[in-house]
């Protein structure tokens, strides 16, 4: 069970001091629990009420009494019963600052872990490739990232320290019962009720166990909450267009219901564990002080056993928590390493080419690619020289997004390859090979910040001169000036206050300041108005120029600006030619167009 774990204990290297000083604090509060209280018992208790009525000294008892005559002189009755008495607070100021030491710094180092695998994740997320998000949901993607490392850190947290600070105090807790078992020779009286301790481990198993799979489908059902809240809150304007608040409210508390029952069913077998261990614990108490006052013990040597034995099942009874809390790390484990672990279908090889700026042409040489079963792209041959503005048009669903993705490996094709300038794409790094593509998607992502830190996206060390710049070709700079605080002007969440045509314009100006010889760029369904789509087009014409470009047109004016076009069904490339030559050949063109020319005439 622990072993699972081990990879995340990797994390407290970074804080091995405090880490060891938290186990160290352990080891004291252990010994001074364990072993502190019932042997302080043992020998303060006697002193305090046995000791010689007489006015001067006291009788000697026992070698603590003999070392502090040995340390003070001849001792007054009241002076040793002060000193004496004192023991007490004595070990709980040990016993308080070392649990305090332990609790503090094994927290401080939990949460070291804590930062160390959501890091480990961000990290593995940024490198998965798009497939996988396309897979998964985001909101579920999130609740990996925060809550599940959160109950991953409670369990490093609370095991480091009680891992240390519990088996101690029940090992000082079973020497001190040993030592003073000896003394009064009635060992068997200290044994006996710790022939329970198995009935409890049954106990703590099964409860683990049950606990478990309920965990575990409570971590789950927390990932689709939170996938359902975020699908819910990206968007508002289909649930206050098609009415559906009451459709979101209904499944939230369905969901939320759900949540709660499990989480209860949790906390009623973690709950069941104390009480079952403490019912057992008080069988063995009672069996002890039958046996204890038929075999003649003295009140005082039963209090002293009595301590011991309370401390012997107070660490059994925690460690049957911590147990119950492993099971419930072992599912967040489960979910967190369905992203660590998650491989890499796309990973670069190991000593990749470099890319020299593309010269030549870009090829496709019988490429095929389905993301499932079918496939998208069929058995594609095609050669692309440098400096061609190509546009892909077909039907909805035909391959056109896909066909683009293949060129920056968003996705590698499962049969044939994709050159550049003769090498194969796959034996360049990604990274390598998208310094030398811009991408300007349909609905650009604009981040939180300011429009000037969004431009800049484009190339991160560029001056604010060079955005400046930008922005002018990509006739966005007017708009920009015109808002409130100008480039300054923080953009918003998802870039809400700006309107499709100036995300694009934004979009172009990160292509521009790119400046890279290769260029995809999806164009915008959603219909800008007039004035929005020329200001697109003419900054679209100005970027083209000099880049092997991509354009995936939704609207056949686009077309006017690209030297070839190429036309898509069903994932084959059916029709390649210019505008003119398609016009006049290819029926499927033909009739595109004939559809298109009713709105948009070329
Ligand atoms: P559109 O003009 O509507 O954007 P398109 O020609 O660009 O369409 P693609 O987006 O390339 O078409 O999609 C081609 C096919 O692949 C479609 O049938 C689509 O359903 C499917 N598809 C696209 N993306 C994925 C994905 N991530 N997983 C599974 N199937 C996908």
């Amino acid at each position: 069970m622990i072993k699972q774990y081990l990879p995340y204990y990797r994390h407290l290297k970074a804080v091995k001091l405090p880490f060891g000083l938290g186990v160290l604090a352990g080891v004291v509060y252990a010994a001074a629990s364990g072993a502190g209280l019932p042997l302080m018992t043992h020998v303060v208790f006697p002193l305090l009420f046995n000791s010689s009525s007489g006015t001067g000294a006291v009788e000697v008892t026992n070698s603590y009494e003999l070392w502090l005559r040995n340390q003070l002189g001849v001792l007054s009755k009241d002076r040793l019963l002060l000193i004496t008495c004192m023991w007490i607070p004595v070990i709980f100021l040990i016993r308080g600052l070392a649990g305090y030491a332990n609790s503090y710094l094994i927290s401080y180092s939990g949460s070291r872990v804590l930062e160390g695998i959501r890091t480990d994740l961000f990290v593995k997320l940024q490198s998965l490739p798009l497939s996988f998000f396309k897979r998964n949901k985001s909101g579920d993607l999130l609740a990996r990232l925060m809550s599940d490392p959160e109950v991953l850190r409670q369990v490093i947290a609370q095991a480091s320290s009680d891992l240390i600070k519990q088996p101690g105090t029940l090992i000082a807790a079973l020497v001190a019962l040993f030592i003073l078992a000896r003394q009064n020779s009635s060992f068997y009286v200290a044994i006996i009720p710790l022939l329970t301790i198995p009935i409890c481990v049954l106990a703590i198993r099964h409860a683990g166990k049950k606990l478990a799979a309920r965990a575990k489908q409570l971590q789950r059902r927390g990932g689709d909450l939170s996938a359902a809240l975020a699908e819910s809150l990206q968007s508002p304007l289909e649930i206050r267009a098609y009415n559906l608040q009451e459709r979101q409210v209904g499944m939230f508390k369905q969901k939320i219901r759900q949540m709660l029952r499990l989480s209860m069913k949790v906390v009623k077998y973690r709950q069941a564990i104390s009480p079952s261990i403490e019912v057992v614990a008080a069988f063995g108490f009672a069996t002890a002080l039958f046996l204890g006052v038929r075999a003649g013990m003295s009140q005082n040597d039963f209090l002293a056993l009595g301590t011991a034995l309370f401390m012997a099942y107070e660490p059994i009874k925690k460690l049957g928590m911590i147990h119950s809390l492993f099971r419930q790390g072992e599912s967040a484990i489960e979910r967190i390493e369905y992203i660590l672990k998650e491989p890499d279908n796309l990973a670069d090889v190991k000593s990749p080419h470099k890319v020299v700026s593309p010269r030549e042409a870009l090829r496709f040489e019988n490429v095929s690619f389905a993301y499932g079963e079918e496939p998208v792209l069929r058995d594609l041959n095609l050669e692309i020289p440098m400096g061609q503005v190509v546009a892909l048009v077909g039907p909805s669903g035909a391959g056109k997004s896909t066909f683009a993705m293949l060129i920056p490996r968003f996705y590698d094709p499962q049969v044939g390859k994709i050159t550049l300038d003769g090498q194969d794409i796959r034996q360049f790094s990604k990274k390598d090979l998208r310094s030398y593509i811009a991408v300007v998607p349909q609905m650009p992502a604009l981040f939180t910040g300011s429009i000037l830190e969004n431009i800049r996206i484009g190339r991160l060390d560029a001056t604010d001169e060079e955005v400046y710049e930008a922005a002018r070709k990509a006739h966005a700079h007017e708009f920009i000036v015109n808002q409130p605080e100008g480039y300054q002007t923080e953009v918003g969440e998802r870039g809400d206050l700006l309107s499709g045509g100036q995300r694009q314009r934004i979009a172009i100006a990160r292509a521009f300041l790119r400046n890279a010889p290769i260029l995809i760029l999806d164009e915008a369904t959603s219909a800008l108005d007039s004035e929005s789509e020329a200001m697109v087009q003419q900054a679209l014409a100005e970027l083209v120029k000099g880049r092997t470009t991509f354009i995936i047109a939704h609207r056949f004016s686009t077309i006017t600006i690209a030297d070839r076009v190429l036309v898509f069904q069903k994932g084959r490339i059916v029709g390649d030619g210019n505008h003119e030559f398609l016009r006049e050949t290819d029926p499927t063109y033909q009739s595109m167009l004939g559809n298109q020319m009713v709105v948009n005439p070329v």
